[in-house]
């Protein structure tokens, strides 16, 4: 994500002028006054005056560096532009690519850093050409708040692959005014109507959040590779990404075999709706599956060595990687040759596929486990996610960051 799962290019880049702009910003941050509320007019229940006239302070959990624990801080948010939407954040789940991004693990980090890029909140305010929300309604923002809108992919809805890069909700300048902005451990955010995401009256709010991301990013390649009853699909890696996975391939009928390098998740893959769930290493079952799947979905966050799962694809089958950034070791090309085998890679998804899971996911009652925490809780549940420790996706209630920070 960012520049790391962007194709960035330097017309969204930060440039000497735009890093000097980061660095105001980033000082503005601990210069923003310690008010209490947001901006007065904010609060209007259709317009918002007092947001739109200039920035305006928010709370906000993050890390001053890589080596940092979180901790209370107070975040700018930009004025309402017309376009804007300002919304009230009531949930935030935790995405392992935010512990990447705040521990500095991928090398494009920028501090301080707020991370958080699966948010659901109340729209509190709108501004003066917004139509697609109106105050009171609910609003998710997953990862892309920005993209060049003209771009071949941008035209597809597929801003998740815009030629000149989309612009991540956080750790990222601001396209227009330089600043670098903050994602959703906040309980306040400023964003573009065209990518707010509507969510469907009644549904679970905590548990949607992580649509938005691990939902989107799974379901998208079961959407492009066309699963569908019967075909048999692995998922590698029963994290926040796989658990959705597997619900999300069961529901289209497709029959799932987990990867799991945890031996108390065997029996968690089975309620989930697996068939199957073999333990990473178990040379007998996998040789068993060889030439047996369709697609495999790897969540895996690490590079490592993917031979034993590409030999489990059929004729023209796919593995396709969503969890590592890292090389992935090399391949036989007998291996990819000798079945027509393809192997892939696949990043979240654009804003209307973004929508179209939401809404196949309220249709069905789909969502995911999870484990609500409190804002001074999040350097814990870093830990736990990083030991495989999270069934199976930590959400943070924003709500209780109002007393707190
Ligand atoms: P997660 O909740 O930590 O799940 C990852 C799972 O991978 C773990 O629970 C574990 O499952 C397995 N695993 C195997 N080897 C591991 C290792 N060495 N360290 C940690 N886990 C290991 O993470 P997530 O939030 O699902 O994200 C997974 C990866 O996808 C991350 O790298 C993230 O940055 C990336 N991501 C990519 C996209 C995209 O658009 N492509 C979107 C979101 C996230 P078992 O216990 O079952 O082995
Ligand atoms: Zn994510």
């Amino acid at each position: 994500m960012n520049e790391a799962w962007n194709d960035f290019t330097h017309e969204h880049g930060p440039g000497i002028q735009g890093r000097r702009e980061i660095l105001k910003s980033a000082a503005a941050v601990f210069a923003a006054p310690m008010l209490a509320g947001v901006a007065e007019g904010a609060q209007s229940p259709q317009h918002a005056s007092a947001a739109a006239k200039g920035p305006f302070p928010a709370r906000a959990y993050g890390v001053a560096g890589a080596k940092a624990p979180f901790a209370p801080m107070r975040i700018e948010r930009r004025a309402l532009r017309p376009n804007d939407v300002l919304i009230d954040i009531l949930y935030c789940g935790i995405c392992h690519s935010d512990i990447h991004i705040a521990r500095g693990e991928w090398g494009t980090s920028r501090f301080p850093c707020v991370p958080g890029h699966e948010i659901i909140g109340r729209v509190q305010a709108v501004g003066s050409s917004v139509t697609k929300f109106k105050a009171g309604d609910m609003a998710g923002v997953g990862c892309i708040i920005d993209s060049c809108g003209v771009c071949e992919n941008c035209q597809a809805d597929l801003e998740q692959y815009c030629v000149k890069g989309w612009t991540l909700v956080f750790n990222t300048p601001d396209r227009v005014s330089g600043g670098l902005n903050f994602g959703g451990y906040s309980d306040k955010l400023v964003v573009a109507e065209h990518y707010g995401i509507r969510i469907p009256p009644g549904a679970d709010l905590a548990a949607t959040a992580p649509l938005l991301c691990a939902g989107i990013t799974t379901f998208s390649p079961l959407q492009h590779w066309k699963v569908g009853a019967n075909q048999r699909v692995g998922v590698a890696g029963l994290g926040g990404l796989g658990h959705l996975a597997v619900k999300l391939a069961v529901a289209r009928g497709a029959d799932v075999t987990v990867f799991t390098t945890s031996p108390g998740k065997v029996d968690d893959a089975r309620r989930l709706g697996a068939r199957a769930a073999v333990q990473w290493g178990d040379a007998e079952a996998m040789k068993r599956l060889e030439n047996q799947l369709d697609l495999i979905i790897s969540t895996v966050p690490k590079g490592y060595s993917i031979q034993p799962f590409v030999n489990l694809l059929k004729v023209d089958g796919t593995f396709v990687n969503v969890g590592a950034l890292d090389d992935l070791e090399p391949l036989s090309g007998r291996a990819l040759i000798s079945r027509r085998r393809n192997v892939a890679g696949s990043v979240i998804g654009g804003i209307a596929e973004t929508q179209q899971v939401i809404d196949y996911c309220a249709a069905r009652n789909i969502k995911a486990d999870i484990e609500l925490i409190r804002p001074d809780q999040i350097s814990q549940a870093y830990d736990r996610v990083v030991n495989k420790d999270v069934r199976y996706r930590f959400v943070i209630d924003m709500s209780s960051s109002k007393e707190a920070a």
